[in-house]
């Protein structure tokens, strides 16, 4: 059913990634999967190096997509809904049992193409892996779950309500999580019977397109999981194509905003979360060794690309012995091994250009990356932790996006609460304490939506819906969990009437 244009210079199968190791593999190059089969752009002819973040140099290119290729993908998904729609939800759940069995075989394969795409370390990458196997397996529960309800409401009468799908519905995701956010969407909105359009970011491209073709050894019919490469002239054609029927997105804020305005106003459904600037209350009770590993495990992970990341330590009263703590184990990792590059030189240049302003303004720079490096080329930045950062410094305000921690220092719990409510985002926050009292204060008062206590990074697994709140979140409700399949589907209420009338009332 590939109505966009194919060239017999296109592999069948993208194959399997090679890598088994951390030294530099090239890929195939990235293409649309539209319709059960890879095809190239109708018209646009752009294309985008996908970089490999530890070498600095490209391993791929990208086709960038169009308009017209957005609307070749919803045909395509069009066409397949309807009969994918009639499979029973038992039977479009076991795509998802075959899937989880695919990706357990195919994990380290997985987590190297991941982790060479996006360049977080081997170890991050499989357990980003691991945790879309989870969110898989919430897929594979949803028959458990999503039963309706019936109720005789009057005698004779019974009032039942069904989840329909919405038809076609699209997903658009970030360079972070090239192959766990996809898992975010996708196992909901397939068992809710609807066809898939999805737009991968342009800089990690590859992972999706090996889920692109798991998906079909699991048995997804054709066109149910379509795939356009692009930017943002596919986002905003996905916003506005009258048979996307919902459009999800995970992504910065500013994006988030412009696409959920967009997308909302072109009569769809909408859920698009953004970005965030993570606080800490560090609190002089706590607990010396777990704030230090869970804090330097928060702010460095994923070299600090991560939407739950630690950004701001609001360190509350006395906590020098803790923050010394933190500062001599974060000292300790080392760039290559412990920890990954970031994104692009653009990044790279951004997370300095922060530190800088900083340490101009008068804060202390108590942990320097500004000089770490590993491989030849690539895009390094350390640990790095800046002491005595005032809260409308930059570097306390925005979100950074890379392994830096600015500590504000505060007297009391209320003035933390006051720097922590002020911050337009809202996605998480976590205290460290090892005092009941203070844990419930704070977990009461963050304007957050994801929170945690002594943990660093509080990401709900499943069951548990992921979201966050105010400028961290445009729309209602959580991504994942019983949320997601809310979001991809609709009520049907419907109300039958079988036995003969015995009583009148006004449904008569
Ligand atoms: P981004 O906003 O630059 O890009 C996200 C997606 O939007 C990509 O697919 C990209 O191609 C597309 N895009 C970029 N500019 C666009 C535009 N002007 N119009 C339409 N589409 C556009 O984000 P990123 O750099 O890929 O990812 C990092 C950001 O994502 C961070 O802000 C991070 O906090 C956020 N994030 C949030 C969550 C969450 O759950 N809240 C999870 C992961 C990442």
């Amino acid at each position: 059913m590939t109505t966009a244009t194919t060239s017999s210079s296109i592999p069948a199968s993208v194959g399997r990634f090679g890598a088994t190791s951390d030294a530099f593999t090239t890929f195939s190059d990235a293409r649309h999967w539209i319709g059960g089969a890879w095809c190239n752009p109708i018209s646009t002819r752009v294309t985008h190096e996908v970089p490999n973040p530890r070498f600095g140099k490209s391993m791929a290119t990208v086709h960038l997509g169009g308009a017209d290729d957005v609307d070749a993908a919803v045909k395509a998904g069009a066409a397949a809904q309807r009969e994918w729609a009639e499979w029973p939800i038992r039977d479009r759940a076991h795509v998802m049992y075959r899937l989880r069995e695919l990706m357990v075989k195919h994990i380290d394969e997985l987590g190297w193409l991941v982790s060479h795409e996006n360049g977080k370390i081997f170890g991050e990458a499989k357990a980003e892996v691991e945790k879309g196997i989870e969110c898989v397996e919430y897929g594979c529960s949803l028959p458990n779950l999503a039963a309706g309800n019936q109720l005789e409401v009057s005698r004779g009468v019974a009032c039942e309500v069904v989840y329909a799908p919405l038809g076609v519905v699209a997903g658009v995701t970030p360079f972070n999580f090239p192959l766990m956010v996809p898992l975010w969407m996708l196992p909901q909105a397939l068992v809710g019977g609807n066809a898939f359009v999805m737009k991968a970011s342009e800089r990690v491209p590859l992972s999706t397109m090996r889920l692109a073709e798991l998906l079909k050894e699991a048995g997804l019919p054709a066109g149910v999981f379509n795939l356009v490469q692009g930017g943002r002239e596919v986002v905003e054609a996905l916003c506005d194509h009258p048979q996307v029927k919902a459009f999800g997105f995970v992504g910065s804020t500013k994006v988030a905003r412009s696409v959920y305005g967009r997308a909302s106003m072109a009569g769809k459904r909408a859920l698009c979360l953004g970005g965030a600037k993570n606080h800490l209350f560090v609190v002089p009770d706590a607990d010396v060794n777990v704030t230090a590993e869970n804090v330097v495990a928060s702010f460095t992970g994923c070299a600090g690309q991560r939407c739950m990341a630690a950004s701001v330590l609001l360190a509350v009263g006395d906590v020098d012995h803790i923050l010394k703590a933190v500062r001599d184990r974060a000292a300790k990792m080392v760039a290559g091994k412990d920890m990954g590059p970031v994104t692009t030189q653009a990044a790279r240049d951004r997370i300095t250009s922060y530190i800088d302003a900083a340490e101009k303004q008068g804060a202390k720079i108590m942990l320097d990356g500004r000089k770490a490096s590993a491989d030849a080329g690539g895009y390094w930045v350390g640990p790095t932790i800046i002491d005595g950062c005032t809260p409308d410094m930059p570097a306390a305000r925005e979100e950074i996006f890379g392994p830096v921690l600015s500590v504000v220092r505060v007297p009391t719990l209320e003035k933390a609460f006051e720097i922590e409510n002020a911050n337009p985002y809202g996605n998480a926050s976590s205290v460290y304490t090892t005092s009941g009292d203070i844990a419930r204060r704070v977990m009461g008062r963050v304007e957050a939506g994801m929170c945690g206590v002594n943990i660093g990074v509080p990401v709900p697994r499943e069951p548990f819906g992921f979201g966050g709140w105010n400028d961290s979140c445009f729309g209602a409700g959580n991504i994942t969990g019983w949320d997601g399949y809310r979001f991809w589907t609709r009520q049907r209420k419907i109300t039958s009437k079988w036995a003969l009338q015995r009583d009148q009332n006004w449904m008569s």
